[in-house]
């Protein structure tokens, strides 16, 4: 890559143990063999839980309502709202269409929805409470009859009260105490209790990331997704505590996760690196945001903007946050990244945790390829076709000519049987 490099970040990519690979396969053999009782035992073995009923009942979602103030409900509905009203918005501007194309031949591309959808809301050390707006208001939006979701016990058995009312007013329809692996199979395969899926969706640990790995082919998956990254692109009129502050937020999230600057100013990177190493020892997070800022942190000074885009392009980070005096022009030559946040005003933050967009993004460079989650996530862009006598009388010569060339011999009957003007026989010679 281009620009002169302060400090460079460790490889990253998403290598997964092989003794990861081989303990999930056994999780999954254990639940597709099992079923409810797989889960059962596993849920026993990995989170020391007893659990006798999967499924979360209404007197659990009503209790864990009960656990939140009035300010927590009416602060996760309203990351709801936003990631509800932006996501309306997105599916509001997508269409099928039919068209006629040639005399008798109409053909068009629906938007259909997949029938169930699995969603993972990971737990862990930090409650992500916005983590199942992202997942499962796209589903709901997209049309899905059915979306289970499923996340991990806490040490009493229950799901951690914020994000089982988030996982409720984002719209699951069930709701099940799975973690982990055992959760994706559970999804994948099916169990008496957990209903098989056609997609399984969201982010989660190892555990859960090679289990997505090894179901997929027997259900879709949305990406395999590694550490968190950010991106920032500054120029000289971006403040250094903001852009010390923002690459923080982000190293914060995990040892692993990655933050890159790339400044057109070698002052102001200069000015950021010091703001940052000041702001590290203010933080309640300090030991895991040094820890990824040391290992994964990298700074890259560029002559001009224009070079700065193309290190962007060439980073294709989940995050891309562009802090110049006029990002709105930058818009149209930034293609690779999971979202973009513009201007000094718009950090990753809102876009992780209120203003609507979705926080479910690809890592690793897949941001060549994927945009992240959205409501097409959850639909399939179908095709269909309907020909009256006249339409296939005139495309059943081209189709037969290149049956004839393959050899699919009952493919070129197929088509020669529709031929029925003098013409079109002549055509088929
Ligand atoms: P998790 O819900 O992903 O996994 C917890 C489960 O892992 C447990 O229930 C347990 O069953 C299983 N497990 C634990 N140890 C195991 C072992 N030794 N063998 C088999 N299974 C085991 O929660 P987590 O562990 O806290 O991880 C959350 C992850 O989600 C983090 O890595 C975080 O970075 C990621 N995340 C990513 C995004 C994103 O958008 N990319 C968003 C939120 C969270």
């Amino acid at each position: 890559m281009s620009g002169e490099y302060l400090k460079s970040a460790a490889d990253a990519s998403l290598e997964i143990p092989r003794e990861v690979t081989e303990s999930v396969r056994d999780i999954v053999d254990t639940v597709r063999d099992d079923g409810d009782a797989g889960v059962r035992e596993l849920t026993r073995r990995f989170d020391d839980v007893e659990r006798e009923a999967l499924r979360v009942s209404d007197a659990e979602l009503e209790a864990a309502a009960a656990e939140l103030t009035a300010a927590e409900r009416r602060t996760i509905d309203n990351t709801i709202e936003n990631v509800r009203a932006f996501h309306e918005e997105q599916f509001a501007h997508l269409d099928g269409f039919e068209t006629e194309f040639g005399d008798g031949i109409t053909l068009g591309t629906r938007l259909v929805p997949i029938e169930r959808a699995g969603v993972y809301v990971p737990g862990g050390r930090k409650p992500l409470v916005a983590a199942p707006a992202m997942t499962i208001v796209p589903a709901v939006i997209a049309g899905v009859e059915e979306v289970v979701a499923c996340a991990p016990p806490q040490a009493d058995g229950s799901v951690q009260p914020a994000q089982l009312y988030a996982m409720d007013r984002a719209g699951a329809d069930e709701i099940y105490v799975a973690g982990g692996a055992q959760a994706v199979a559970a999804m994948a395969y099916g169990t008496e209790s957990i209903p098989a899926v056609e997609k399984i969706t969201g982010p989660g640990n190892v555990f859960v990331i090679e289990a997505k790995r090894q179901v997929y082919g027997h259900v879709g998956i949305d990406f395999l997704a590694g550490p968190s990254e950010v991106l920032i692109l500054a120029d000289e009129t971006a403040d250094p505590k903001l852009v010390a502050g923002d690459l923080l937020a982000q190293a914060e999230h995990d040892p692993r996760a990655r933050t890159i600057l790339v400044a057109t100013d070698r002052d102001l990177a200069a000015a950021a690196v010091d703001e940052l190493h000041d702001q590290l020892s203010t933080l309640r997070t300090e030991d895991v945001a040094r820890e990824s800022w040391d290992d994964n942190g990298e700074v890259v000074v560029v002559d001009d903007v224009s070079e700065a885009v193309a290190v962007a392009n060439e980073w294709a980070p989940e995050h891309l946050q562009v802090m110049t005096d006029d990002p709105r022009a930058l818009l149209e030559d930034l293609h690779n990244y999971g979202s973009l946040f513009l201007g000094h005003h718009a950090p990753v933050v809102f876009g992780d945790k209120a203003v609507g967009t979705n926080h479910t993004l690809p890592t690793l460079e897949v941001a060549r390829y994927s945009g992240g989650i959205n409501v097409t996530t959850y639909l399939k862009v179908q095709t269909h076709q309907h020909l009256t006598a006249e339409g296939a009388d005139s495309i059943a010569p081209w189709a037969a000519k290149i049956c004839e060339m393959e050899g699919t011999h009952a493919h070129q009957l197929s088509a020669e049987r529709r031929i029925q003007s003098a013409e079109s026989r002549a055509l088929a010679r």
